[in-house]
């Protein structure tokens, strides 16, 4: 068999199939073709030789902001410079504006994007004043609707509750779920200060998502113990996200977490136009790192951006994996060792002596290397700065 790229020598690590030594990855025609020892390079146009590093399937981002009409959203170009070959946007969009951000974007992008759709009609349009401040912008049913009009690339229902759902969070919860179950998808929720989380908690289905398990501001769910709703809601197959952001992770909180043996099922960057700047930048492998940084294993931070987002999006054959037939989304990265210091939302330090870093990105077949994406961030203004102040 002859190859188009064959990436020579490296550790793969590619949890969907317990994988974790030294193979060559051959690709053909945009997929995967074969993992193993001494694949025959003869012929093969594009041999890379990369002894020393990693390999694993392309990043998928469970959590990020990607519709650049809204105030959060940045390019999702971006992603690839970060190792990420699948980016789910977190409900920037709602049922009106999402053709739109499909026309103008996802259906332009190198990088594969996938939408969860916000319950409020148009998304997260603004953080000064928020999407269900008024509890008549819910539409459970064109939400669905737009779901069912669009099931390659519109996954699940997003919904927020905290500030955003002023006194009626689980009114906007019934609303959420009631789409999202004649959608026949998941729910993302997003929890932050105000929300009540044990009561969201049991209202989860299974295949539902909770982000920002992390947060760390006011009633954090983790504390002393942690509280029964949680593991009950694990047992019944409900994902804990990172969702890191520009205000929602904290080091206190993980590690209180982690003490308890609770780990985040996926680990995902809450990327958007608030958190991708000074003084987070955050990145995937970055927030990888971060968890590496208290206890967890390489092979489970690559499990957590890989096999398992995959399964949360049921695309486990096609993307989050390297075997044969696959697509050809690839990372090759470096594990750097060293002294850094790591910045929760709260601006506390931690340091750490790992760092993940991309050094090679295939999508579909094609090389692209990281820092070579030209993206263009929106301006921001006074009250930017404002509402970045609030968020942290
Ligand atoms: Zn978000």
């Amino acid at each position: 068999m002859a190859f188009d790229l064959l990436l020579a020598g490296g550790t793969v690590i590619d949890p969907s199939q317990s994988l974790h030594a030294v193979a060559d990855v051959g690709v053909q025609d945009g997929r995967v073709a074969q993992v193993g020892a001494n694949l025959d390079s003869a012929n093969c146009p594009d041999v890379r030789q990369i002894s020393g590093k990693y390999v694993c399937p392309g990043l998928i981002d469970l959590h990020g902001h990607w519709y650049e009409g809204n105030l959060y959203g940045i390019d999702p170009l971006l992603c690839l410079d970060h190792g990420v070959t699948t980016a789910v946007d977190a409900g920037s969009t709602g049922y009106a504006n999402f053709p739109e951000f499909r026309r103008t974007t996802i259906d332009h992008c190198l990088a594969d994007v996938f939408a969860f759709i916000h319950i409020s009609f148009m998304g997260l349009h603004a953080p000064y004043a928020e999407e269900l401040i008024d509890l008549r912008y819910a539409r459970p049913q064109e939400t669905a609707e737009v779901i069912a009009r669009h099931p390659d690339r519109a996954i699940g229902v997003k919904l927020r509750v905290g500030s955003m759902t002023a006194n009626h969070g689980m009114a906007a919860l019934d609303a959420a779920l009631a789409a999202a179950n004649a959608a026949a998808v998941p729910l993302m929720v997003h929890i932050s200060g105000g929300a009540d989380e044990r009561a969201i908690l049991r209202r989860l289905r299974p295949g539902d998502i909770l982000t920002h398990c992390f947060h760390g501001r006011g009633n954090g769910m983790i504390a002393e113990t942690v509280v029964p709703e949680v593991s009950q809601a694990r047992q019944r197959g409900v994902f804990f996200d990172v969702g890191h952001g520009c205000g929602s992770f904290s080091w206190d909180s993980a590690r209180r977490a982690f003490e308890h043996h609770f780990y985040p099922d996926t680990i995902s960057t809450d990327l958007h136009r608030y958190s991708v700047c000074d003084p987070l930048c955050v990145t995937l492998p970055q927030v990888m790192s971060k968890m590496l940084c208290i206890g967890m294993s390489l092979e489970d931070a690559v499990r957590k951006t890989t096999a398992i987002p995959a399964r949360v999006l049921h695309r486990e054959r096609e993307i989050g994996t390297l075997a044969s037939g696959a697509r050809a989304d690839i990372l090759v990265f470096d594990v750097e060792t060293g002294d850094f210091p790591f910045t929760d939302t709260h601006l506390a330090v931690r340091r750490g002596s790992r760092r993940i870093v991309p050094t090679l990105v295939i999508k579909r077949g094609q090389v692209h290397l990281p820092g070579s994406a030209k993206i263009h961030l929106r301006d921001l203004y006074d009250s930017d700065m404002e509402v970045f102040r609030a968020i942290r």
